[in-house]
């Protein structure tokens, strides 16, 4: 019987001084540990989010040569791999990844994505989402798999994957090498649109080659999923093995080639005046140096020189290599001073890209380079180059492709402008985030492209003041939340699966960290933990709960319920400030004079009605002594006449404060005094911990209060704003009073 009374007490207390609506809705969870949502750590990868002792990962390295065709558009190679088994498991067979097969004509891609026929559609559209590639067969065509004494290697194609079956099993430890032969013809991208492809320009003549995913390139073996060789459908990005790579490069002679790593053999390629210029720009920090002129680059698109030549690049630790390669480039580069390393900034860009691209291009280069940077790690590879490539935006190791094309008469609007030095620092960018913090985007696409906006959004933040910079923040995201919950997909999803990928992999997951970085745990905290994430995984493939982990373990924050929340449901934030009750102290005759002192014309017992400019009368309430009972041996400790005689002029205001929206938030609150001064309130998100739906709250102030508005600086993505203030302001016109006759 004792339990009993002492479980009822207990009840009681708990009644009385905490939230008083327990019992309303169901309970989610929502702040109890993901446990089972995450997998279990192992010697791979620790529960701190740290890679493990036994961490181990693949590596492979690349010896290429290859013929890109100017006359027929197609690209011809042959490479040597030497796959490097790091991994504690003996391995039978290798699978390579054949991604140019996703324009062969037995290719899934046209075949499971949906359409629809419009009444009108433009060629292109029709083209591109209709018919598909229907006429073009832009798929590899393997010519051998041998060792490399010359042995035939059986393999098998399955669509976009290939399967290397080895004469022996390769062991724990041990490496192999074997070569593969291959052509395929390049996309017009501009008809056909692609990563890759070529850009030809009809005025001139020229094409300008932008080339990628254009070698067998081995699939990821990894501790988390065996071999990653998930087919390449096109929106499930790459997965890939850091190795070192040399690639000999052969194009027509007048051609300028920029590629992944450091020219081997500039004498060979470059003339006398451009090997001055380029010296001179790796000791140029200030401002961009030019090596290839527009006048320049306008003469050597007018030739056509016979024969070809050979750039020889060597790259090492990169996960991937690409190039382009034209007659129309102007080139510039600029020198960046880290403490260990100088690298060079340089661009490329036909005469079509100015003055935009001489003026902002290598700029962009330079200021991305130097923000990620101090968030990340300094900046390991010797080079980071921005090429101008119409409609598109995608990166690769030391080298990215970007749009940004003014007008055919030189100007250009601020949308433009703010365009392409947005799409130059996301895939400058990228060379973090997968290129050296190196996920495993077939899967997780958040991962680099949600990580790398969100710092995209910091660079812009930090050095283009004016720019619009809402895209990747809460607010950019509002919209997107308020949509049906069935249309919407959780973050952690699949990118073949996407629905709107534009915002699940990319501005929700940015949103996400400026969030956590400016609401949820403040920018010294983030920062650290952010900075401790990409250093304990630069060169090394971290996969979500690394990250989700990390974030903690650096930082001391738990942030499960965030990661439930913003990461693995699609629940949208929709806070309300529902009831505001004021309360007073009503002084009871006992040796204290009633000090009530009730500003406006609201005098105590009033009701909960708000009035015109403030909130209903102040309530009164009761203080009573303490039970003597209630803390026993510490009775002396309390001096209710003390407590009661602080708290007198006080205002209390209950506020309560409903989640409509399912999504567990902090509660910003902005008061609103009398006196015309506002504070502002952070309450953390664990204030829902005990009702995800409803919570209630006593707040006291010295001040008088006239008004509430939740987040009243939009750091939080609130789908229903017109819940945030109270008292409410009335959405009705005139004219809807007038009619309903409530005037
Ligand atoms: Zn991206």
């Amino acid at each position: 019987m004792t339990i009993l009374i002492r479980t009822l007490k207990t009840l009681i207390v708990v009644a009385i001084f905490s939230s008083h609506s327990y019992a309303q809705g169901t309970w989610g969870q929502k702040f109890e540990q993901m446990g089972t949502m995450l997998p279990t750590p192992n010697t791979y990868r620790t529960a701190s989010g740290a890679p493990g002792r036994e961490y181990w990962q693949q590596k492979a390295d690349y010896d290429i040569s290859v013929t890109l065709n100017d006359n027929n558009q197609s690209v011809t190679g042959e490479e040597t791999i030497t796959y490097h088994n790091q991994s504690p498991d003996q391995l039978k067979y290798l699978w390579l990844q054949l991604d140019q097969n996703m324009r062969a004509k037995d290719s899934n891609t046209p075949l499971v994505s949906s359409s629809s026929m419009p009444d009108t559609i433009s060629g292109k559209s029709l083209q591109q989402r209709i018919t598909k590639d229907q006429d073009f067969d832009g798929g590899f065509k393997i010519a051998s798999v041998k060792t490399v004494d010359g042995k035939a290697i059986p393999y098998t194609i399955n669509k976009t994957m290939m399967r290397v079956d080895l004469p022996q099993p390769l062991k724990s430890g041990a490496e192999v090498s074997f070569k593969v032969a291959w052509s395929y013809t390049i996309n017009d991208r501009m008809q056909l649109g692609g990563r890759s492809g070529y850009e030809y320009f009809p005025k001139d003549g020229n094409y300008l080659y932008t080339i990628a995913q254009w070698f067998p390139r081995m699939a990821v073996y990894d501790d988390v999923n065996g071999w990653q060789n998930k087919q390449f459908l096109g929106s499930g990005e790459f997965a890939l093995a850091f190795g070192d790579y040399t690639v000999r490069i052969t194009t027509a002679a007048d051609h300028v080639v920029a590629s992944t790593g450091v020219l081997q053999n500039p004498k060979e390629v470059l003339t006398a005046t451009q090997l001055e210029r380029l010296e001179r720009a790796k000791k140029s920090f200030d401002k961009p140096v030019i090596i290839i002129s527009q006048e320049e680059a306008i003469q050597n698109e007018k030739s056509r020189a016979k024969g070809t030549k050979t750039w020889v690049y060597k790259a090492d630790n990169v996960r991937d290599f690409a190039f382009v390669s034209s007659r129309k480039f102007i080139w510039d580069a600029q020198a960046v001073k880290f403490e260990n390393n100088t690298p060079l900034a340089m661009s490329f860009y036909p005469k079509e890209g100015n003055p935009l691209w001489e003026k902002e291009s290598t700029k962009a280069v330079v200021n991305t380079l130097k923000t990620y940077s101090k968030y990340t790690i300094d900046y390991p590879y010797p080079v980071a180059q921005s090429i101008h490539t119409a409609s598109i935006g995608m990166e690769y190791p030391m080298i990215c492709f970007n749009f940004g094309r003014p007008n055919p008469d030189g100007t250009y609007s601020q949308r433009t402008l703010e365009g392409m030095v947005g799409v130059i620092v996301h895939e400058v960018g990228h060379n973090y985030f997968p290129m050296i913090i190196n996920n495993d985007e077939r899967q997780w696409a958040w991962m680099d492209e949600g990580i790398n906006t969100f710092l995209e959004h910091q660079t812009v933040v930090e050095n283009y003041p004016g720019f619009n910079t809402t895209w990747g923040t809460p607010a950019g995201v509002i919209n997107y939340m308020k949509g049906e919950k069935n249309d919407l997909r959780p973050i952690m999803t699949n990118p073949e699966n996407g629905r709107s990928l534009g915002y699940e992999a990319y501005g929700k997951p940015s949103a996400g960290l400026v969030l956590l970085r400016e609401t949820v745990m403040g920018p010294e905290l983030f920062d650290a933990a952010f900075k401790e994430y990409a250093q304990r995984w630069a060169f090394k493939h971290p996969s979500p709960a690394d990250f989700f982990r990390t974030m903690e373990d650096a930082s001391a924050v738990d942030l499960d319920w965030f990661w439930k929340g913003w990461f693995y449901s699609v629940d949208a934030c929709d806070i309300a400030v529902d009831k505001v009750t004021w309360y007073k102290m009503n002084i009871d005759a006992k040796g204290f004079e009633n000090q009530v002192k009730v500003s406006g014309d609201g005098t105590l017992g009033g009701d909960d009605t708000p009035v015109e400019n403030g909130l209903a009368a102040p309530k009164p309430f009761t203080m009573a002594n303490t039970k003597s009972s209630e803390y026993g041996e510490f009775k002396n400790s309390v001096d209710d006449k003390a407590i009661q005689k602080r708290n007198a002029e006080k205002n209390f205001y209950e506020v309560t404060f409903k989640n409509e929206g399912g999504l567990m938030m902090p509660i910003i609150i902005e008061w609103s005094y009398a006196d015309g001064t506002k504070e502002v309130e952070k309450i953390p998100a664990e204030i829902w911990r005990l009702n995800e739906q409803q919570v209630t709250k006593v707040f006291a102030k010295d001040k008088q209060v006239i008004g509430i508005k939740l987040d009243p600086k939009n750091e939080i993505p609130d789908i229903q704003q017109s819940n945030n203030v109270y008292p409410r302001v009335d959405s009705k016109t005139r004219f809807d009073k007038f009619k309903d006759g409530s005037n």
